[in-house]
């Protein structure tokens, strides 16, 4: 018989071939030369981010009829993989536009909203964030207080936003342009009823930046803040879908940005390793390559298996995730909680391997490390995983995971 051989799993078409091509090609020009800067400074390149939108990548699931590239969860993957693997905190700045907002927007939003915002959105005119957890919810996401009362043609919405990525564009005092925000309605006594979700712009009464939040471990190349609601006045016409059923939204979305952060961390720990061994292969102790050392060796043996145990776990669930529908969460919790430590144990032992030099911005390395802390933080803590897993997998008729 003859031998076919199997798809690429990495990039299976042409069109996947030529985009990790075309955005590896752009991180090296013009991402990794500004990104030991920005991470110093704990700026967003905003003008830089703009450019996305010229290679088509800010609407990259979005429709093509609203100026997107309509393409799928293996192609976010790509992107995401890419660049993390140069700059992390640029790449989270990335996901909350495309997938936080311009996606959700995407989805669940009414033909007028997607007409009035995926446009700008794709093009990179109007930069996205998306507010869901608060100062006293994060993963007791039900528990938000931030409310929205209809009255008349508007919502009023009151409440505090809090760690919203891009919430501010600049040191605190230009909010986003586009927010995907989600508020407690009461039209159902039902908790997972309550939840609505609403576009709110910039120059909507009442929204405003309460602080640029500082000092973060990593991902200081992203903004990140606290975002304020005070008598806030939204037109029901940015109420997205049905009043109450964003529970089901925020769930579909989840699964997607779980799968974007994983990418994020294969990013992290290729680059990570690509720097350990380049470095152990050049760097002499005892008058011998630091690769002929067995416990160098034990750290480039177990990173690489571990890597490629991610990336192969990363890839073949983006190949079968739909962006419409729910139901893969076990695996987009599953593939972020393997995938998160394993970028942050790699950057580890690639400081390790480095000595001093891996404990300097130079050789970027330590820069890594502290941006694969979040990722077992944001988009959902590695315990939340653990917890979702065992709830859904209990759950399941069959054992059948083949
Ligand atoms: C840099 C950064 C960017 C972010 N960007 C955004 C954004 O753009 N939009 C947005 O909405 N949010 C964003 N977040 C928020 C992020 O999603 C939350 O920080 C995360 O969900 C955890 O919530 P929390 O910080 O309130 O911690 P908590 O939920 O209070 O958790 C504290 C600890 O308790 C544990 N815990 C909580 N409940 C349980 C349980 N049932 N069982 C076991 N352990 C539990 C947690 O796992 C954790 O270890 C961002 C956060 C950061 C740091």
């Amino acid at each position: 018989m003859e031998r076919v051989d199997p798809p690429n799993l990495f990039e299976p078409t042409e069109e996947h071939v030529m985009l990790r091509k075309s955005i590896r090609e752009f991180v090296r020009k013009e991402v990794e030369p500004q990104a030991l800067e920005y991470d110093r400074s704990e700026r967003f390149n905003l003008e830089l981010f703009r450019k996305l939108g010229s290679l088509g990548l800010l609407g990259i699931t979005v429709g093509e009829e609203y100026g997107g590239s309509a393409m799928g969860a293996l192609a976010v993957s790509i992107v995401h993989e890419e660049l993390s693997a140069s700059d992390p905190g640029f790449c989270l700045a990335y996901l909350a536009h495309a997938l936080l907002c311009a996606n959700n927007i995407s989805v669940n939003g009414s033909e007028e909203q997607k007409k009035k915002y995926l446009p700008g959105l794709s093009s990179g005119e109007l930069i996205g964030a998306m507010g869901m957890s608060e100062p006293d919810a994060g993963t007791d996401v039900l528990g938000m207080k931030t409310t929205a009362v209809k009255k008349g043609k508007h919502y009023t919405i009151n409440g505090r936003k809090m760690w919203i990525t891009n919430g501010t564009l600049d040191e605190g005092q230009t909010p986003c342009d586009v927010l995907l925000l989600y508020a407690r309605t009461t039209s159902s006594k039902k908790p997972t009823s309550q939840i609505s979700s609403f576009i709110v712009d910039k120059q909507m009464e009442g929204f405003s930046v309460g602080q640029k939040l500082l000092d973060k471990t990593g991902m200081r190349a992203s903004n990140t803040a606290e975002l304020c609601f005070d008598d806030c006045k939204v037109p029901v016409d940015n109420l997205v879908g049905q009043e109450g059923e964003s529970v089901k939204h925020m769930m579909r979305n989840l699964e997607i940005e779980r799968v974007g952060l994983a990418a994020m961390s294969i990013g992290i720990a290729r680059r990570a390793l690509e720097v350990m061994i380049t470095y152990a292969n050049e760097r002499k102790a005892f008058g011998k390559e630091l690769n002929r050392f067995g416990q160098i060796q034990s750290y480039i043996g177990e990173s690489y298996a571990e890597y490629k145990a991610a990336k192969c776990y990363l890839y073949h669930i983006a190949s079968h995730l739909d962006l419409t529908q729910s139901g893969s969460r076990i695996d987009s919790d599953g593939v972020k909680l393997f995938a998160a430590p394993v970028a942050k144990r790699i950057a580890d032992r690639a400081i390790q391997v480095l000595g001093g030099y891996g404990y300097v911005g130079e050789y970027v390395v330590e820069r890594l490390w502290r941006d694969a802390k979040l990722l077992e933080i944001g988009g959902g803590t590695l315990e939340a995983h653990q917890k979702n897993i065992t709830k859904d997998i209990t759950r399941l008729e069959t054992l059948k995971f083949l």
